[in-house]
């Protein structure tokens, strides 16, 4: 595997990313499915997501969360509510519950302390955040309540392109807080939306490279999909050098993350499925993704988490039962069991 690691370097990765003809690439995803299987095994791991408020601070280009945008219904659940969709989840089998929101400074620290503390005392459950950028101070917190993982995406390395896309942030204030979340011992998460306008091969590529020089625990990295109520909605710009958003560079950059990191969490995201009807997800999960991330989030607040348009969440309490027997199905793999939290490869 170290010797597979090695291989792609940063030319490789530009080459199978822009260049590769079908062969190669169908060569490259076997090759992920084979690392999958001996790093990860032959289980899809499912994390229950709840979507715990859409209301945000930050003015991201690309995001319909953003502050300022009047075509979203603004929702943010309760304690009970939130409490309780957890407790659904755990009776529906769910090992891991992700709380996910924009970044909004009403969920309290001490808020979210009491969430935690209430929901690991009550249920077999490992707790991941995506909470946006916090102080250290806060993480540690929620790490010693019991919070075990924290999702934060760079969304693209290319230093120019991140200060275009997200007005008032720091790429370098990201980078600090991934490895505050790994000093802290937390399992760390980032990941980037692929086909962003202005994104270029060598970007995409320097971000794969990120992920393998950070030690990610996690990646999610779907395709952009342009919302209309943002500033980027609109954008059509296309140059021989922009990354496209197609399947299969989803597939590509699936592949890649996994030969990079071996052993890496992996999702097969929402928006995968959402743009590509047909079996985009089942592909991911056959190309190195292991991870399944179901909507937990109650209704009718799960259909208002509209980063972009035409969501298909999959309904993960209602739904969870034939989404089981799909995925098995469809990919030939099992669902796993358990918490799901990284193990170390030495293969
Ligand atoms: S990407 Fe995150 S931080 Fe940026 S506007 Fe959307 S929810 Fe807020």
């Amino acid at each position: 595997m170290r010797s597979m690691k090695s291989f792609f370097d940063r030319d490789r990765i530009i080459y199978f990313l822009r260049d590769a003809d079908a062969g190669e690439r169908r060569m490259l995803y076997a090759t992920a499915d084979t690392v999958r299987r001996e790093c990860v095994g032959d289980g899809i791991h499912l994390r229950a997501l709840l979507n715990i408020s859409n209301c945000c601070d930050r003015a991201c280009l690309y995001c319909g969360l953003r502050a300022g945008n009047k075509n979203i219904t603004r929702y943010r659940l309760d304690r009970k509510q939130i409490v309780d969709a957890a407790g659904r989840a755990a009776r529906e089998g769910y090992g891991t519950v992700v709380m996910q929101s924009g970044e909004d400074p009403v969920l309290t620290p001490e808020f979210i302390s009491s969430i935690i503390r209430e929901i690991v005392s009550r249920h077999d459950m490992a707790v991941t955040l995506s909470l946006g950028e916090r102080p250290r101070e806060v993480l540690r917190q929620w790490y010693d309540d019991g919070a075990s993982r924290y999702l934060l995406k760079h969304e693209t390395s290319d230093l120019v392109l991140y200060g275009r896309l997200h007005p008032g942030m720091s790429f370098t204030a990201r980078m600090e807080m991934l490895s505050s979340l790994k000093e802290i011992g937390y399992q760390a998460g980032s990941g980037v939306m692929i086909g962003l306008p202005g994104q270029t091969w060598e970007s995409l590529a320097g971000d794969i490279m990120l992920f393998r020089d950070l030690d990610v625990d996690m990646i999610g990295c779907g395709p952009y999909i342009a919302n209309p109520h943002t500033p980027l909605g609109g954008t059509s710009k296309k140059d021989g050098n922009q990354v496209s958003a197609d399947e299969q560079t989803v597939l590509t950059v699936t592949a890649l993350n996994r030969l990079v990191t071996g052993d890496t969490h992996i999702a097969a995201t929402t928006a995968t499925k959402t743009l590509y009807s047909g079996g985009g997800l089942y592909r991911a999960l056959r190309s190195g993704a292991n991870v399944v991330m179901p909507d937990v989030t109650p209704s009718p607040f799960r259909d208002q988490y509209l980063i972009y348009p035409g969501k298909e969440p999959v309904d993960g309490i209602a739904g969870a039962a034939e989404l089981r027997a799909e995925l098995k199905k469809q990919t030939g793999l099992e669902i796993a069991g358990g918490r799901g939290d990284r193990v170390r490869c030495h293969s």
